[in-house]
């Protein structure tokens, strides 16, 4: 079993990976966006396609993927981003925080339709999402989600509840009582999906460097290891990794997120799985898992392990405690019983959590800087998304996305230490021990100590 450098996804693309040279001397560019991932590149694309005229420099510390974007469970997915009631303010109705998950829900088939155009294979397979249910209580937050999604106005046709034979049709996981679906995803390979979209921001003349980490920036200026890099302004896309850089450490808590795939799975034991309509696939359980089926039938599923490092530091080569990667398989084995599953490779990353565990689009005028991200583990659609919002802003298009619920500032920054050490790891123990407690106990009531769990994260 491969454990680390960075992920499966990259490791199996590497050819893919386009190398680009560093940033020397000194550079002028009407924007300057710091990162490569999804938000630094899909602002960038949408800065061009807004403004084919505009000078656009994305810097990036590594490679173009590096970060979450090159890691992710690959879900182009629709679902919720954000907390909706913490979206809402004096200015921001109810009406533009739905309207912002309409947009998701758009943009999910926007990008694969528009890597379809560019010609760009990124696996992609339009099969909904799925989030099944294995006991009462978690039916019956499922039942309690759907009815607050119908309060904000979701249709039946935007999201529904199928009945567990339904749901077993889909995916034979033995004792699902039900389910959560939406058509809003499309499965993709992540890392052919951020090289598609470098190379795209290539072509269109979006000038990436690589290997060209920012030291600091002010006022529209960015020092790097070998020069300056002057805008009008610049983006900051760094989202997890945004608490690296000096005085930021608490904007964004760096939540890691933990990765197994499968080696390929033999033709004959897919009637034992099902699984042929490639829905994006998750549980209701408090210590949450998602998965998907891959385009050379191997199984990939992630999961909560060791949450966060102490001060916020960050993770390097990827690479995944033991614990973690047993934790996954018993997840796996316990959805696929009777089928021979054999781990191939572990991984994990970071993604942001702001303190309110919703977007942000920032735009700070006097200081021509704009941060964005906080996708809180719903950033492949986000980002798109909040990309396409940010020039908008920067070009002054008279647009919905730049006035929209996102649009605000950001939100206060997380506790300092220890207690956001142990509060992330308390409420990891809390959501192992409820998840445990409710599968002995039965009954549909949410245990209280998840219930603690989640008014503790903020959530
Ligand atoms: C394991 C895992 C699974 C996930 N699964 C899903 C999923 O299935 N669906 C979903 O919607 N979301 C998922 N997410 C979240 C999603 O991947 C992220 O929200 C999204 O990729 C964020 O994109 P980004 O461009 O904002 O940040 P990133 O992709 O993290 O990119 C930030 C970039 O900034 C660069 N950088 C950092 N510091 C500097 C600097 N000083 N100078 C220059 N560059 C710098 C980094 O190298 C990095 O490339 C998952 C995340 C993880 C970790």
């Amino acid at each position: 079993m491969k454990n680390g450098n960075l992920s499966f996804w990259l490791d199996s693309t590497r050819s893919l990976s386009r190398p680009r040279p560093r940033a020397e001397g000194t550079i002028y560019a009407d924007v300057v966006i710091i990162g490569g991932g999804y938000t630094g590149l899909w602002t960038a694309y949408w800065l061009k396609k807004n403004d084919p005229s505009i000078k656009v420099v994305v810097l990036e510390k590594e490679f173009v993927g590096y970060g979450a974007s090159g890691r992710n469970g690959g879900w182009i997915s629709g679902k919720t981003v954000g907390i909706r009631r913490n979206l809402l303010s004096n200015s921001v109705s109810a009406g533009q925080v739905v309207d912002m998950e309409r947009a998701c829900h758009r943009a999910v088939f926007e990008i694969d339709d528009l890597m379809r155009s560019e010609g760009k294979d990124i696996d992609a397979v339009r099969g909904g999402w799925m989030q099944i249910a294995r006991n009462e209580s978690e039916l019956s937050r499922l039942r309690q989600h759907l009815e607050n999604d119908r309060k904000w106005g979701l249709t039946e046709d935007e999201v529904r509840m199928l009945a567990g034979s339904e749901a077993y049709d889909r995916v034979h996981v033995p004792e699902v009582l039900g389910a959560l679906f939406s058509p809003f995803a499309v499965k993709c390979n992540p890392a052919k999906l951020v090289y598609a979209l470098g190379e795209i921001c290539d072509d269109l003349g979006v000038k990436i460097y690589e290997n060209s980490p920012v030291e600091e920036f002010s006022d529209g200026d960015c020092r790097t290891t070998r020069g300056h890099v002057h805008g009008t302004v610049v983006v900051l896309a760094t989202e997890a990794y945004t608490a690296a850089f000096p005085g930021r450490r608490r904007d964004l808590l760096p939540m890691i997120s933990s990765m197994v795939v499968t080696e390929p799975i033999a033709e004959e034991h897919w009637d034992a799985i099902g699984w042929s309509g490639y829905e994006c696939l998750s549980g209701a359980q408090h210590m949450y898992f998602y998965a998907q089926r891959t385009a050379d039938n191997r199984i990939a599923i992630g999961g909560r392990g060791v949450p966060y490092f102490w001060r916020s530091n960050l993770d390097k080569s990827g690479e995944l405690d033991p614990g973690t990667t047993s934790q996954l398989n018993r997840i796996l084995s316990g959805l696929f019983p009777n089928v021979p599953l054999e781990i191939a490779h572990s991984w994990r990353g970071v993604l942001g959590v702001p303190r309110d565990w919703s977007p942000f689009i920032d735009h700070i005028k006097r200081n021509r800087l704009i941060r964005v991200g906080g996708y809180a583990g719903q950033g492949v659609t986000a980002a798109y998304v909040a990309g396409r919002s940010v020039a908008d802003i920067i070009t002054e298009k008279d647009s919905s996305l730049a006035q929209s619920a996102w649009v605000r500032e950001h939100p206060r920054k997380w506790e300092a230490e220890p207690l956001r050490w142990i509060g992330s790891r308390s409420v990891q123990m809390m959501y192992k021990a409820a998840d445990t407690i409710e599968y002995r106990r039965g009954g549909e009531e949410t245990s209280v100590l998840g219930r603690l769990a989640t008014k503790i994260s903020g959530r």
